[in-house]
């Protein structure tokens, strides 16, 4: 993906930065640049001069400073336009810091500080200033249906992220059952409600979250609409009386609201299904991936004779891994970018770790996603 000049801030072309993630090579007239950050690769052919003055690109040296330094090791015929072609082509490859701002994240967040400014470098669509991505998040408020195998993880990590309120609905109690493959739950917490657990511990490691909780089953769309608040994204976890249940009940109240939203989501035995996550106006929407399920029962010509009979079990690994891939999706909207789980069901067998992914189309006057 080429990143667009105008998208750098004047300052960052002024004292421009290398990417931390990039590991730079040379050979006697090529450099190549790699960046497992994005696993991008890029080579030029260049002057011996060059290999100097990549080792100058630190978000301190000015491109004047540069130059003297350059003039004064390698000679006059340094060229300025040269050098700022060099810096031109490096930004335009994504391959510097487009903006600011991890200096001034708290430490608790300097690290994801770090990761923003790599996402922000090979993202056009995300503002520059990691500040401002920060930001987002910090101003973003995020519910959660189930505080369970996935919820429990979802909350954390949304916490983790420092997503500014988190709202979480759950009836349930901690039982010892549960600790093989939930997050934020401890032995001490075994017989008190979820919620309660969950809003301890949150405290503990992100004080900044306001977590907002209520110890409830979601029974009807008008149950979660109370709770909706200013929420800008809902993620649905619960799974009674089932999956798909609660996720109706989502659909129904975030569609008319334009509220993005996680339904389904699943795992069980072998399978993990993150997802789908919904843009209402900009993707497919829940209602149209069950008509496409049913449209598929159909054509197949069997109909159910027996159901499940019982739990496939799990391991926390497993929710663990599904819960934070949809955790995932969740802070992709919050922060702007185009969400990884629209517009597809994707299927992760976890023991080939191979995934199946089908493309979701619109029922045909489903006003889901306006051409
Ligand atoms: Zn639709």
């Amino acid at each position: 993906m080429t990143i667009p000049l105008d998208s750098y801030p004047d300052s960052s072309l002024r004292r421009p930065r290398l990417r931390p993630s990039v590991v730079v090579q040379r050979s006697e007239h090529r450099m190549r640049f790699l960046s497992f950050a994005d696993l991008k690769e890029v080579e030029f052919e260049v002057r011996p001069y060059v290999h100097a003055l990549i080792r100058h690109l630190d978000g301190e040296t000015s491109c004047e400073e540069l130059l003297a330094t350059l003039r004064r090791d390698h000679g006059e015929d340094v060229s300025e336009e040269e050098v700022l072609d060099v810096v031109r082509c490096l930004a335009q490859h994504g391959l510097l810091v487009r903006g600011t701002g991890i200096e001034e994240s708290e430490p608790f967040l300097v690290r994801q500080a770090q990761f923003l400014a790599e996402l922000a470098a090979s993202r056009p669509e995300l503002p520059a200033d990691v500040g401002v991505l920060q930001e987002r998040l910090s101003g973003a408020e995020a519910l959660v249906l189930g505080a369970g195998g996935t919820g429990s993880w979802v909350v954390r990590a949304l916490c983790a992220s420092g997503v500014g309120t988190v709202a979480v609905l759950d009836p349930d109690d901690v039982e010892l059952s549960n600790l093989n493959r939930q997050a934020l739950y401890l032995r001490e917490d075994v017989g008190s409600p979820k919620v309660e657990a969950l809003v301890r511990r949150c405290a503990e490691f992100a004080p900044a979250t306001r977590i907002r909780a209520v110890r409830q089953r979601v029974g009807a769309a008008a149950d979660l609409v109370a709770h909706l608040g200013q929420a800008d994204v809902v993620v649905s976890c619960a799974d009674e009386p089932s999956v798909n249940a609660v996720s109706d009940l989502v659909a129904e109240a975030c569609e008319p609201r334009g509220i993005p939203h996680i339904v389904g989501g699943a795992y069980g035995g072998h399978l993990g299904i993150p997802g789908t996550t919904v843009l209402p106006g900009r993707s497919v929407c829940w209602k149209c991936l069950r008509h496409e399920a049913e449209r598929e029962r159909l054509a197949s010509g069997y109909e159910d004779v027996l159901g499940r009979t019982g739990s496939a079990g799990s391991i926390g690994a497993i929710t663990a891994l599904v819960a934070n891939i949809t955790a995932w999706d969740a802070i992709r909207v919050l922060v702007g970018m185009p969400p990884a789980l629209a517009d597809r069901v994707r299927e992760l067998d976890v023991i080939s770790l191979d995934w199946r992914s089908r493309p979701l189309r619109s029922r045909p006057g489903c006003p889901c996603r306006p051409a």
